[in-house]
């Protein structure tokens, strides 16, 4: 077995500390990871709260992996020691499922192997994420990031960058369109940077105007505060797409009336309360309410090609693994500019 340092939660809600735990050794199909940075999402909060129900502990959060590959499996055909590659949010699949032969792992009828917070194909082997310095993965759920992209700021694009790319790609987001992003954090401003590079024109809805120049710098059109009620009556029937990436419930007969006629918004936020709506918000423009999660293996390598083609990077800010919980309570303050990612070398 490898040893292994990182950060877990031991219980909901409890604070992160060190914690030392092994991966298996490489299979053949395996590569193993030196982990460099790990982006810190939303998704980790949720679940060290266990916000979603199920969680399970000790709990090694992250899934915004990047690194240098430091070992392969005899069979490893695609990675060799000493290239750039991620992790995103799954490290497995069934392999077997019509989802999982059209590319679509994450919506793989057996469910993927989450990268933490799930067990491997064997149904009870535990999984830990990138919050530590070393992670062994099967190949085939391996990305390669591209020479160009940073790696610090390439790291969130195997979470937040996809979870934008996939929907603003599959409702045809580009020139002509209207698309508007709700919540202006790790998810947003990707969704702002990628809209922008898709041709689209467009708004950002945030809370306050506190981030509006930064919206705008990375690539926003229009930019708007929520806080102000009579946005939502001037921008009434307006978009053709929009996408909510906010972590708590709001209020969605407000936002589904800014849709024009059959325009759809995409849920891709996970709060931990239900959302409710009103029939006529969607009847009376044959509106559609759609939701999105993450993105296949093959199209998180197709977004880091497209991210690297158009110079999108994430925002960041580096952290040591040390200061993990302060992060935490900024990420739930919208106080990240706009996202934290640990520097793993701070674990040494
Ligand atoms: P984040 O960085 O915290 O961003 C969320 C944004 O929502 C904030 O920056 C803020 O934007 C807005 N917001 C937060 N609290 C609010 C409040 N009380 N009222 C109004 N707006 C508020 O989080 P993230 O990492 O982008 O993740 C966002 C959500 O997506 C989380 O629920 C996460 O679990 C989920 N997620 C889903 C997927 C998926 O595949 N579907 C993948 C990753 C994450 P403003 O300051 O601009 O208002
Ligand atoms: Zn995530
Ligand atoms: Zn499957």
């Amino acid at each position: 077995m490898i040893p292994v340092y990182g950060y877990a939660c031991n219980q909901a809600k409890g604070p992160l500390t060190s914690y030392t735990f092994e991966r298996r050794e490489p299979r053949d199909h395996d590569v193993v990871i030196d982990i460099q940075y790990c982006g810190i999402c939303h998704s980790d909060i949720h679940q060290v709260s266990d916000e979603w129900g199920g969680s399970t502990f000790p709990m090694v959060p992250g899934h915004e992996i990047a690194g240098i590959v430091s070992q392969v499996g005899t069979n490893v055909s695609n990675y060799k020691v000493g290239e750039r590659v991620g992790v995103g949010c799954f490290v497995d699949a069934c392999r077997k499922c019509s989802p999982c032969h059209d590319g679509l792992e994450q919506y793989c009828i057996e469910g993927c192997t989450l990268t933490y917070n799930g067990v491997e194909r064997d149904g009870k082997t535990p999984t830990q994420g990138g919050y530590s310095n070393k992670i062994v993965v099967n190949e085939n759920y391996v990305l390669r990031i591209p020479n160009d992209l940073p790696l610090p700021r390439a790291a969130p694009l195997m979470c937040a960058g996809i979870t934008l790319y996939s929907p603003l790609m599959h409702w045809n987001a580009g020139p002509g369109k209207r698309v508007a992003i709700i919540g202006l954090g790790g998810l947003g401003h990707m969704g702002v940077k990628i809209a922008h590079a898709l041709g689209a024109e467009v708004t950002i809805l945030s809370h306050s105007l506190n981030k509006q120049e930064d919206g705008m710098r990375m690539g926003a059109d229009r930019f708007f505060a929520t806080s102000d009620p009579k946005i939502f009556e001037k921008l009434k029937g307006n978009y053709d797409i929009i996408i909510n990436t906010v972590s708590v419930e709001l209020d969605m007969n407000n936002y589904l009336n800014l849709l024009r006629l059959d325009g759809t918004m995409v849920i891709v936020g996970l709060p931990e309360k239900e959302l409710s709506f009103g029939a006529f918000s969607l009847t009376n423009a044959r509106r559609r309410l759609a939701g999105s999660v993450i993105g296949g293996i093959q199209e998180t390598q197709e977004m880091l090609e497209f991210c690297n083609r158009h110079n999108i990077y994430c925002d960041i800010e580096l952290t040591p693994i040390q200061e993990v919980n302060e992060a935490y309570q900024r990420v739930v303050n919208s106080d990240v500019k706009y996202r934290f990612v640990i520097d793993m070398k701070s674990l040494k």
